[in-house]
């Protein structure tokens, strides 16, 4: 058996052990064709180290653990032993969170100080969270007829299949396996390929908590082969998946195959909608954390700014002095960085080409708008604003993915909530207004999962986060979070014999 673990050593001297295998029925194994992904860093262009990629034989493995798991010990374990893991897991991820964040920061290029203070403290929370729900996920008694006692069972699905994308690899993990072991599932979760490393990691710490082997088993692979053959895997009862769009779409057809239960979460394209009477500065602060957070690799980002034209020029100006002087770039290592680079070669290149059509569209550069000077090596793209947009360029169309950000005036609400509205999206829409009665107002007529009023991307572990239209089926997070997790079961006592 190859040595499935080495001793690395992240650019801010962390020193730890990484995993490199497929983490099945809590034992590391390697993939069983060699196959392996080579993880790169994104800010200095090196590879870190290569794991293992699992084949379709290998998810058929993961699955089966997971599938025998879930018919034998792990039924066992009555909501509050399954809540006890789940915050034991939460104290574990605590205990090694500068470690994950080293990882997380290496893997992705997100700012370390944020992989630390943000995305580790809401693993833990939302794990935490779920933990709390661990043995309080019950049914209801029905008041029928005085012959009947009908009452609701809420059971566990079964195997889940969670697949989860490169922007928030942690937290994403914990959205799924939260809910899913809070309710009694068992899982499989595969990590995307362009972020491999942090998940394998945590799955170190989920045997360390102590949960019975085939529970949760975490694996990398490449999406069109060891994504598709978990999607499709007749023993997986339920799909959950957070990605891109167009993946949603294939990953829906795949699971039509079994029927199976899905939740996606996907693409965005969200507006930010400012009246003349909202508060400039804070306009201007949030407007500028809902799209150039996380190098803008948000899917509930707000890239598409609507501003009232008599704010309009003010606005544009405050943003821009705003995104200069926040959006510093440089390595995630350092302590004063709010943008490193972007994932991948790719993603750079994709965001690229957007600013290019942008500029050939006619679209006026407010700032930034080519590669990020001065780096050297690294994957960066400046923060990019462009005004007076048109509703038919591509860079107001699509979703961009990254720091671009398009701003264009309005006359009068109907105006701007039919721009709002016109797109195949609807995952987050913000609107900054003093005005209480239009506030609520547009919060109930914006097409879209969340509405942020008077900020952007605000999210909390306590409230459902999801899309509608293309952007996505079933919540995620809260209580909510929770019905993609369990089927309800009616069960119906005849009390009497004279029916
Ligand atoms: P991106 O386009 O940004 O790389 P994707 O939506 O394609 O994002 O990827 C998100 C996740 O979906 C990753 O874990 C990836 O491996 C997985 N994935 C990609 N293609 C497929 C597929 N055909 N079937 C199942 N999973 C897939």
């Amino acid at each position: 058996m190859p040595d499935l673990k080495v001793k690395l050593t992240a650019p801010n001297g962390t020193e730890y052990t990484q995993p490199t295998g497929l983490f099945i029925s809590n034992e590391w194994v390697p993939s069983s064709d060699g196959g392996t992904i080579t993880s790169i860093d994104p800010t200095t262009e090196e590879v870190i180290t290569s794991v293992s990629a699992a084949t379709e034989s290998d998810i058929d493995a993961a699955v089966r653990a997971a599938h025998r798991a879930f018919k034998s010990e792990w039924r066992s374990f009555e909501g509050t032993a399954r809540g006890a893991l789940l915050y034991e897991l939460a104290a574990l991820v605590d205990a090694h969170a500068s470690t994950l964040a080293a990882i997380e920061t290496w893997d992705n290029g997100k700012p370390y100080t944020v992989a630390l203070t943000e995305d580790l403290v809401e693993v833990s929370a939302v794990l935490r969270y779920y933990a709390g729900w661990a043995d309080k996920i019950s049914g209801k008694v029905i008041d029928t007829t005085s012959a009947k006692l009908t009452y609701t069972l809420r059971q566990p699905l079964g195997v889940c299949a969670q697949i989860i994308p490169w922007n928030y690899p942690l937290a994403m993990a914990a959205w799924k396996l939260g809910p899913a072991l809070a309710a009694g599932n068992t899982v499989v979760l595969k990590a995307a390929e362009q972020t491999p490393l942090s998940i394998l990691y945590l799955a170190e710490l989920v045997k360390k908590a102590g949960f019975p082997p085939g529970v949760v088993n975490v694996v990398n692979g490449y999406g069109r082969v060891a994504g598709a053959a978990l999607v499709q895997h007749p023993l997986v009862a339920k799909v959950a998946f957070t990605g891109s769009t167009a993946t949603g779409k294939e990953i829906m057809k795949m699971a039509a195959g079994g029927l199976k239960n899905i939740t996606l979460e996907t693409g965005g394209k969200s507006p930010c909608l400012i009246f003349a009477d909202a508060d400039l500065d804070q306009a201007v602060k949030w407007a500028h954390v809902g799209i150039m957070s996380n190098m803008g690799q948000v899917c509930c980002a707000t890239s598409r700014i609507y501003v009232h034209e008599d704010l309009y020029e003010r606005f544009l100006e405050g943003f821009a002095a705003r995104v200069k002087e926040v959006s510093v770039i440089g390595s995630p290592w350092e302590e004063g960085t709010f943008q490193g680079p972007q994932v991948t070669k790719r993603q750079q290149e994709r965001v690229l080409g957007y600013i290019e059509a942008g500029l050939s569209e006619g679209a006026r550069l407010v700032t930034g708008g080519k590669e990020a000077a001065g780096q050297g090596k690294g994957f960066f793209v400046a923060p990019t604003v462009f005004a007076d947009v048109r509703e038919d360029m591509q860079v107001v169309k699509e979703e961009v993915f990254g720091p671009v950000v398009t701003v264009s005036s309005f006359k009068d609400e109907d105006e701007v909530l039919a721009r709002a509205n016109d797109t195949m999206y609807g995952l987050g829409a913000a609107v900054f207004t003093a005005d209480i009665a239009r506030a609520h107002r547009i919060a109930a007529s914006l097409e879209s999962g969340t509405v942020w009023v008077n900020s952007s991307n605000d999210g909390d572990f306590r409230v459902p986060f999801g899309g509608v239209k293309m952007s996505g089926i079933g919540r995620e997070l809260g209580e909510a979070g929770l019905d993609g997790y369990t089927s309800t079961k009616a069960v119906m006592v005849n009390l009497g014999t004279r029916l």
